[in-house]
């Protein structure tokens, strides 16, 4: 199979997550899932503005790649322990955002300040302990801080998003960043207020029902 439509879909939201600044030259990655096991995968090492379609990577539960000179993301990994934690997700995103990655370096988790981060991520967004690039370790720890929700942080690294597709995944990728940028900047101006608990009991009930996510503990 050429996955076609599945290849124009991770390529237009692979630019865009360039286009939004959430990565610089050729960090970050983002894969989508297929089926039978296969999963398609930005390459290792290419401009997202030179990107093309067959430059994107089909590979297998042992992240071999389909084509022999292809070579797939290198935290491809992490994706795939996304997807093996949650069945639900289609869609998963790695990005180095400045503010997300600031709250990162500081090792702290953001927690529900605005209403958008419970319906669209549900919840705070955690933030994984350390574990080294492309490693299993990091894969493991960014399952853990991820949860049932759509986004974590990767501790002294970045962003971890997920989605039904591409676009969403980015999605949430972006909405991390802009929540981190307010976070931050309410801590300066005298310390962020969360939410009302049952605000947040309210808007998790909402997130459940509009992206059909089953809760895993
Ligand atoms: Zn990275």
């Amino acid at each position: 199979m050429n996955w076609e439509s599945e290849r124009r879909a991770l390529l237009v939201a692979a630019q865009a997550m360039a286009a939004r600044g959430l990565v610089a030259g050729t960090s970050g990655n983002l894969s989508t899932r297929l089926q039978d096991g296969l999963y398609l995968v930005t390459p290792a090492s290419r401009a997202y503005d030179e990107m093309t379609e067959a430059d994107l990577v089909v590979v297998n539960e042992e992240l071999e790649p389909a084509e022999a000179d292809h070579i797939p993301s290198s935290e491809s990994l992490l994706h795939l322990a996304v997807y093996h934690a949650r069945p639900d997700l289609g869609a998963v995103a790695h990005t180095h955002s400045i503010y997300a990655s600031a709250a990162a370096a500081a090792g702290i988790a953001i927690p529900p300040v605005l209403d958008e981060v419970v319906v669209q991520l549900g919840g705070p967004i955690e933030c994984a302990e350390y574990g080294p690039p492309a490693s299993e370790e990091l894969a493991r720890k960014a399952v853990k801080a991820l949860g049932d929700r759509r986004a974590a942080l990767l501790r002294n690294h970045g962003v971890v998003g997920a989605g039904r597709t591409p676009a969403e995944a980015v999605e949430a990728c972006v909405l991390v960043e802009r929540v981190a940028q307010i976070f931050l900047f309410a801590e300066l101006a005298g310390g962020a207020k969360p939410l009302p608990a049952e605000v947040i009991d309210a808007e998790r009930a909402i997130y459940q029902m509009r992206y059909g996510l089953q809760v895993q503990r």
